[in-house]
C-alpha cells in the first residue's frame, strides 16, 4: 500500500501522548479505517528518513498480539505511521471509564502482553520498551495488541529529549541506567497489570475501606487525571499523604509531581518494597503472576518466554482467568458514577459474566 497523506480523510482525533498524536482516518481510495499517529520529528531530514527506513521492521510484525501495519511517511515536521485501528482503543481509557476491570480480563491482558513480547523478542528481537495500559490495544472482537515498541531507535533518539526521560512504568534496573532487557518490560507488564485490577495507579494510595468521603473524593480525582499525562499521576489525596509522610514532594497547581518529586518517586521504585495486590482480594494465581513481575532485581525476574511456559503458575491462571471474551470489556463504553472498591469488582471464580 503506497500511503499518501493526501489519500487520508480524518475522522476524529483519537488521542494525544508525549511523543506525538493519533486520528483515526479513513484512506479514501480503499476505504480502510486507520489510525494515524504523527510524531515530531525536530531534527534533520536525513534522520526522518533513517526513522522511515527502520520503522518498515512494523510490517514484517504479523501476530494477532501485535498491532499490524500498512505503512509510514514523512509529512514535515512529522512522521506518520497508520496502523491498525482499535475500535475501543487502549486499556487505560477503558478502565478510566469502566473502573477497576475484572480479574479473568485482566489474566486476558496478562497474556496476550506476554504472546506480544515473546513474539516481537523472539521473532525480530525487538524489546517493546513502553508498556503501559495506553499502549495495550482492544478491539470488539475480543483481541488484544500490543503498539508503540522501540522498532526504531532513531525514533526513540529523537524524541528522547521531548520526553520528561522517565516513566513510572520503568523498572528499576532501568531507573538506575543498568542494562535494560526484555525483563525490564515484565516489571512495566506487573504495574500495568496491578493498575487495571484497582482502576487505579499503584503508587497511588487506595482509599481507607470504610471512609467515604474519602473514597468519593478519591473518584473525583481520579477523573481530573489528566490521560496524557499519566507517566506521574499521582492524586492530590496521595499528594497530601505523601507530603504529610515526606515534606520534601512539592506539587504543581495541577496536582502533577515536580520535579523534585518525580525524582522522590523513582527513589521509590527503586528503593522500596515493589508494589502488589491488595492480598485476598483476588486470586492467588494473580497474586503470584503480579508478584513474579515485580521481582526487583532483573537477575529473579522471569523473561516473557518462561513466565507464559511456567505453566505451574501460569497455566492455572489461565484456567482461573477463564477467556471471556469481547463481551464483559464491551459494557467499558459504560461510565460509572462511582468507584466502586476493588473487591466489589471482582467477579466470584464461575460466575458468568
Ligand atoms: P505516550 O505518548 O506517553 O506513549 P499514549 O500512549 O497515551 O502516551 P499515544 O501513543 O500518542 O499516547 O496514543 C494516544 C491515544 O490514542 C492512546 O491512548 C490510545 O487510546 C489511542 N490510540 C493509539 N493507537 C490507536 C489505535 N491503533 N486504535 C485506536 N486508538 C488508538
Ligand atoms: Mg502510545
Amino acid at each position: 500500500l503506497d500511503l499518501k497523506g493526501s489519500d487520508l480523510e480524518k475522522l476524529a482525533d483519537l488521542g494525544q501522548g508525549n511523543g506525538g498524536s493519533v486520528e483515526k482516518v479513513k484512506h479514501v481510495p480503499t476505504g480502510t479505517i486507520m489510525a494515524k499517529k504523527s510524531v515530531l520529528i525536530d531534527a534533520k531530514s536525513s534522520v526522518r528518513k533513517q526513522i522511515l527506513r527502520e520503522l518498515d521492521i512494523m510490517h514484517e510484525c504479523n501476530s494477532e498480539y501485535i498491532i499490524s501495519c500498512y505503512g509510514s511517511f514523512i509529512e514535515d515536521p512529522n512522521v506518520c505511521t497508520c496502523i491498525e485501528f482499535m475500535d475501543k482503543g487502549s486499556f487505560d481509557g477503558i478502565y478510566k471509564s469502566y473502573g477497576a476491570l475484572p480479574v479473568e480480563v485482566v489474566g486476558r491482558v496478562a497474556m496476550s502482553v506476554l504472546e506480544g513480547l515473546t513474539y516481537l523478542y523472539d521473532v525480530h528481537r525487538i524489546i517493546h520498551r513502553d508498556i503501559k495500559p495506553s499502549n495495550i490495544l482492544f478491539n470488539s472482537e475480543g483481541q488484544i495488541k500490543l503498539c508503540d515498541f522501540g522498532v526504531s531507535g532513531e525514533l526513540i533518539n529523537s524524541i528522547a529529549h521531548t520526553f520528561v526521560g522517565t516513566s513510572v512504568y520503568m523498572s528499576p534496573e532501568r531507573i538506575q541506567g543498568a542494562d535494560y532487557s526484555v525483563k525490564s518490560d515484565v516489571w512495566s507488564l506487573g504495574i500495568s497489570l496491578i493498575e487495571l485490577a484497582l482502576g487505579a495507579f499503584p503508587f497511588t494510595d487506595p482509599p481507607d475501606d470504610d471512609d467515604l468521603s474519602d473514597l468519593e473524593e478519591y473518584a473525583g480525582n481520579q477523573q481530573k487525571t489528566p490521560t496524557h499525562r499519566d507517566s506521574f499521576v499521582v492524586s492530590h489525596k496521595t499528594a497530601k499523604r505523601a507530603s504529610k509522610r515526606r515534606s520534601k514532594l512539592e506539587f504543581q497547581p495541577d496536582g502533577g509531581l515536580t520535579t523534585m518529586s518525580i525524582i522522590e518517586l523513582m527513589h521509590q521504585i527503586v528503593q522500596e518494597p515493589s508494589p502488589r495486590l491488595p492480598e485476598g482480594k483476588f486470586p492467588k494465581e494473580a497474586e503470584e503472576l503480579v508478584d513474579a513481575c515485580l521481582l526487583k532485581r532483573p537477575e529473579d525476574r522471569e523473561a516473557p518466554k518462561s513466565l507464559l511456559y511456567d505453566l505451574g503458575t501460569v497455566e492455572q491462571a489461565a484456567a482461573l482467568f477463564e477467556l471471556i471474551g469481547a463481551k464483559s470489556l464491551l459494557i467499558a463504553g459504560r461510565t460509572r458514577t462511582a468507584l466502586m472498591k476493588p473487591s466489589q469488582c471482582i467477579i466470584p471464580k464461575g460466575s458468568q459474566p
